[in-house]
């Protein structure tokens, strides 16, 4: 087990004067909390945040990551809390520590392949401090290296690919390649063991020779140098086990045609002789043609620089050299963390925040990354600020805009879900509907049937989806009043022309009309009349154009006959015993010459004259009844009223007025009225001057075709 003052020794060494105390402290808090716990190896617990600090200590990260890295455990395996390592080891340590505490906490367990990318996602912008990440690596090694003591070979076999599918692909862009790959070797190893021996031993075959062949050509580039009077390291290696299985699989071929088991490094003082370098080796051996890659002068968005070649070696075989100086080297290593190490001579003080914008450039930069030759993918540090990522209570991850609320995570898994949704659990606590959500939060939305999306969630919703749903619904409610009522205006309002609305409908006549205006359905213009864009009548007259012609007609025809109607000087009447009298004709009876007749007195009016039969007449009292007659001389006329029945009522008011007027009879007021049955009714009252006339006027009627019935009518005021 690696001792404490190891590490110290280290970091003396790197960052002389460094506060170690705070280290000691937390080692000894460390070793106090997890006192009788042991690692599966049977070793004390505290041998794995020793070996975690080491790791860090090695990436040469300052006193306060490694003293976080001693406690990284604490909060989730031991009483210890949060609020304890604030109050003894300060705000930024107790940060850390709970950044890994929560990262630990996350579901990984369920459908990792699937949503490995939303995962990746979730921990780089959940760590809002990049050395919870770092400490997050550092522990997955540590892991790793000791995932041999795991009991269960499914369970090694489950954290194994969690490791490839998640943490390695991390560390490749955070850019630090030594720790993807440890990660990969590893995880290649306890996923497919079968493939890593297989390959394994196919590299280790003929080792002597491969050996030979290595130095051979390190002693070829050795003088070649020497001759140009570069300066420089030669490293041959082998390739790692499984970059090679991804190469069989990806390009489909067999271990012997994967060429460069074997690369070589040269590692140059200055930019200059690395390129002196590369025209050196291209005079040596004949480079491959699209096969130079030159990423000094375009650095990788990880920072990552170097220029690789690929060149037809000694043995007519293709070998891949990279060259670059020992900074590019050393950043080619540890990426991210030569960013955070201690330099010597400067005190690390960077914000977390400088940090991050260190890291945005990053992102920023490798956007206008056009190479399309590049595994930008992999290399991509995916921190978008704009977005988080929480969980459903099935473990699956959702992407969300920053300061979406439970509404938008609802209409996210589904639209009836957002309409219905009435409330939520936040991590298993009730929140109101407009809370703000976090990365990491597990959210369970709680609907009830029928419920019904309120408008006012449209002030607090983030997403375009939960805006346009809401909206569309309330649109949708709005139309469907707007649609109920303008049916019931328009069948109203054509039932008093005597139309039936919905036989329209159903004969294509109101479809004619939608279209004229350019309502892609009925049911929009009958929407339209309901929100009171257009009348019943504008759509009536659009349908039936021929009744709006007719009507005018009619219209102008009435004015004219009632035009005609004469004044009345007298009227025809002789009271007994009074002269001068003034003289009404009831209009509930409209008695005619001829009719039998009663007066009746009405104070300061004089006599008003009512048909005997008239039920007015009835209720009056006899005390004020006076006799009446006609003089014999009566050249006057007087109103009658009739009402005309016909079959239909187009053309008919002509033909029926031609009648009247043929026995030169005026028409002082007409109407018509239609009926739902279709059956045209017209009333009319008309001048005449005896019941003989009348009668000949009615029986005329009679005559006109397609007219059913003439009655003189009574009507009682
Ligand atoms: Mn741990």
């Amino acid at each position: 087990m690696i001792r404490i003052t190891d590490i110290l020794d280290k970091i003396e060494a790197y960052n002389p004067g460094g506060d170690l105390d705070i280290i000691d402290r937390a080692y000894i808090y460390s070793a106090r909390v997890h006192d009788g716990q042991t690692r599966l190896s049977g070793e004390p617990y505290l041998s794995h945040p020793l070996e975690v600090a080491d790791i860090l200590a090695d990436m040469r990260l300052d006193v306060e990551s490694i003293a976080a890295a001693l406690l990284h455990d604490v909060i989730e395996d031991t009483p210890a809390t949060r609020e304890d390592i604030e109050k003894i080891f300060g705000p930024g340590v107790a940060h850390i520590v709970s950044g890994v505490t929560k990262l630990s906490a996350l579901p990984f367990s369920t459908k990792i392949a699937q949503q490995a990318e939303s995962l990746r996602k979730m921990i780089l912008a959940m760590a809002d401090d990049i050395r919870v990440v770092l400490i997050k690596l550092a522990d997955r090694i540590h892991n790793m290296r000791t995932l041999n003591y795991h009991q269960n070979p499914e369970k090694q076999a489950a954290i194994a690919q969690e490791t490839l599918d998640i943490y390695a692909p991390i560390a490749a862009r955070l850019g630090i390649f030594w720790i993807k790959y440890e990660l990969e070797e590893m995880g290649f190893y306890y996923t497919l063991r079968d493939e890593y021996e297989r390959i394994d031993a196919l590299v280790n075959k003929a080792k002597d020779e491969k050996e030979e062949y290595i130095k051979h050509v390190k002693e070829t580039l050795t003088d070649k140098m020497r001759e140009m009077g570069l300066k420089c390291e030669i490293k041959g290696r082998y390739k790692q086990l499984y970059s090679i299985y991804q190469k069989m699989i990806s390009q489909k071929l067999e271990f012997d045609e994967v060429y460069d088991i074997i690369a070589f490094r040269l590692i140059l003082d200055t930019i200059p002789n690395c390129y002196a370098a590369l025209g050196a080796i291209h005079s040596l051996w004949k480079p491959i043609y699209n096969k130079i890659k030159d990423y000094i002068g375009n650095p990788k968005p990880n920072m990552y620089q170097s220029i690789h070649t690929t060149v037809v070696g000694p043995k007519g075989e293709r070998v891949e050299i990279q060259i670059r100086t020992y900074d590019m080297d050393q950043i080619a290593e540890s990426g991210i963390a030569a960013h955070w190490s201690y330099k010597e001579g400067t005190k690390v003080d960077k914000s977390a925040g400088e940090l991050f914008s260190w890291i945005k450039k990053l992102v920023e930069n490798q956007e206008n990354y056009n190479d399309p030759d590049e595994f930008l993918e992999n290399v991509r540090i995916d921190l978008y600020p704009a977005e988080i990522y929480v969980f459903t209570p099935q473990g699956e991850i959702k992407t969300l805009p920053k300061k979406a609320t439970p509404v938008d995570f609802a209409y996210l898994i589904h639209s009836e879900v957002g309409a219905e949704c009435t409330g939520a659990k936040v991590n298993g606590k009730l929140v109101p509907l407009t809370h703000q959500l976090n990365t990491g939060d597990k959210i369970e939305i709680i609907t009830t049937k029928g419920h019904s999306p309120s408008p006012d969630w449209l002030n607090f919703v983030k997403t375009v989806k939960a805006r346009a749903k809401i909206r569309g619904w309330i649109n949708a409610r709005e139309k469907e009043r707007s649609y109920s009522l303008g049916r019931e205006i328009c069948e109203k309002t054509f039932k008093k022309k005597n139309q039936n609305f919905n036989a329209l409908v159903k004969s294509g006549e109101i479809k004619k009309v939608a279209d004229t205006y350019g309502f892609k359905t009925i049911d929009d213009l009958i929407a339209h009349v309901g929100f009171g864009k257009l009348t019943p009548l504008q759509l009536l007259n659009k349908a039936l154009p021929e009744l709006e012609k007719q009507e005018a007609k009619e219209k102008s025809l009435l004015q004219r006959l009632i035009g005609k109607q004469k004044k009345k000087d007298s009227t025809g009447i002789v009271v007994k015993g009074l002269n001068d009298i003034l003289v009404r004709f009831s209009k509930c009876c409209n008695p005619l010459p001829g009719d039998p007749i009663v007066g009746y007195i009405t104070q300061g009016q004089g006599v008003t004259i009512h048909r005997k039969g008239c039920v007015n007449v009835m209720k009056m009292s006899n005390e004020r009844k006076i006799e009446v007659q006609w003089s014999n001389d009566f050249t006057e006329s007087y109103p009658a009223s009739l009402k005309v029945r016909t079959e239909d009522r187009f053309g008919l008011l002509a033909d029926i007025a031609a009648v009247i007027s043929k026995h030169k009879s005026n028409i002082l007021n007409a109407k018509t009225e239609t009926q739902e049955t279709g059956l045209g009714l017209f009333y009319f009252t008309i001048q005449v001057e005896s019941t003989d006339q009348l009668r000949k006027v009615m029986s005329d009627i009679r005559k006109v075709k397609k007219v059913t019935d003439v009655k003189r009518i009574v009507r009682s005021e």
